[in-house]
């Protein structure tokens, strides 16, 4: 299959393209697209054989669900058999915005679209061309991050490129996305609402709205076997091809224990990278040192993870030490897709 790729800007795009690539998606076609967490990999959500071309196009599991992308709260309506007054009062606050919702789902929506569940994911992202191409293509968008299952997710064009050319109609370029990390999700299934992946979005945002919030507890115990509520939170994910290690503690130690962990692989004849900040990669003189970003703006840190994860897979190390970065706003959502890539392999030092 040829691939198209369109390059525009986010705020003045090409109507023509827009259009051309929701007619694809009508047709039962697959376009990525940027929005302001990562880019999505939309087909027809009220299509079952579109969801199954998205799960075969990433080689994603069959029983990890997807996300229906919608661009007003009438649709939202028509997908979900129930709308929770704290599901309400959050799409108020945050949408559109990096804020995901599960509700059960109406007859509308195929199984093929929820991994066989009978709840769906809805979000309505804040991107002028994510809500556009919503619109032009029927109004509900089933979008799984733009990668094949197990990479880093794509934060910009050429990493979907990378992954998806030959196998989808069309790529939107829509330039580099603003946050870097895929949206929370919140569940009201439970008395207490429960957030199934953090993101942007964290937990005391939504308490300033609707009161107490949990976390659920296969995220917080991800290597105690206590299965997340998330399907898609249970598999290894994010991963570079390097064996990724976290190293956390007080910053001295952290960056002592790292300079000891490269020299010794660097002295066995490994390659080795490292991540680290603005403000300590020169305490590193051995190694391949990425910086992420500085810890004075943890949103740089959020940005830049994926991209990194991907920029060491093209240059070749067999390990990957990573400083934590347990940043006030954004730490949760941060530690808690490095760790995945780490497959949770942390050093507390
Ligand atoms: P991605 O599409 O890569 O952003 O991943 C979507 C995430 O949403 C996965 O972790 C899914 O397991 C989760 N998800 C989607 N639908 C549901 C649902 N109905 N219930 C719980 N989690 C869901
Ligand atoms: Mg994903």
């Amino acid at each position: 299959m040829k691939t198209k790729v369109i390059r525009m800007k986010p705020g003045d795009f090409d109507r023509e393209a827009v259009q051309e690539a929701g007619r694809i998606i009508r047709e039962g076609g697959l376009v990525a697209f940027p929005t302001e967490t990562v880019y999505g990999l939309g087909g027809n959500a009220l299509d079952e054989l579109a969801a199954q071309k998205i799960y075969h196009a990433k080689g994603r599991p069959s029983d990890n669900p997807l996300i229906i992308h919608i661009a007003d709260m009438d649709s939202l309506e028509k997908i979900v058999t129930e709308i929770p007054e704290k599901a309400r009062l959050l799409a108020d606050a945050y949408w559109p915005g990096p804020l995901t919702m599960i509700f059960p789902k109406s007859d509308i929506v195929p199984c093929g679209t929820t991994g066989g569940m009978d709840t769906v994911a809805v979000r309505m992202p804040d991107h002028p061309l994510a809500l556009a191409l919503i619109r032009a293509g029927g109004g509900y968008i089933a979008a799984p991050s733009a990668n094949t299952s197990g990479r880093p997710s794509p934060t910009r064009s050429e990493h979907v490129e990378e992954d998806l050319t030959g196998k989808i109609d069309m790529i939107l370029d829509g330039g580099p996305v603003g946050i870097g990390l895929e949206s929370t999700i919140i569940d009201f299934a439970e008395d207490i609402p429960t957030i199934l992946r953090p993101g942007y979005i964290n937990r005391q945002m939504l308490e300033d709205i609707i009161g107490p919030v949990e976390i659920d507890r296969g995220l917080i115990a991800a290597d105690s076997g206590i299965r997340p509520k998330a399907p898609g939170m249970k598999y290894r994910h994010y991963a570079p091809n390097a064996e990724l290690v976290v190293v956390e503690g007080a910053q001295e130690n952290v960056q002592e224990k790292i300079r000891e962990l490269a020299e010794e692989k660097i002295r066995q004849g490994y390659q080795v990278g490292i991540i680290a900040t603005d403000e300590s990669s020169d305490a590193y003189p051995l190694g391949l040192v990425k910086k992420i970003g500085t810890r004075k703006n943890e949103e740089s840190i959020a940005l830049h993870l994926f991209g990194i994860l991907r920029e060491f897979d093209d240059c070749e190390v067999s390990f990957i030490y990573s400083e934590a970065f347990n940043t006030p706003r954004m730490g949760q959502a941060i530690m808690n897709r490095l760790l995945k890539a780490a497959g949770q392999q942390k050093i507390q030092v």
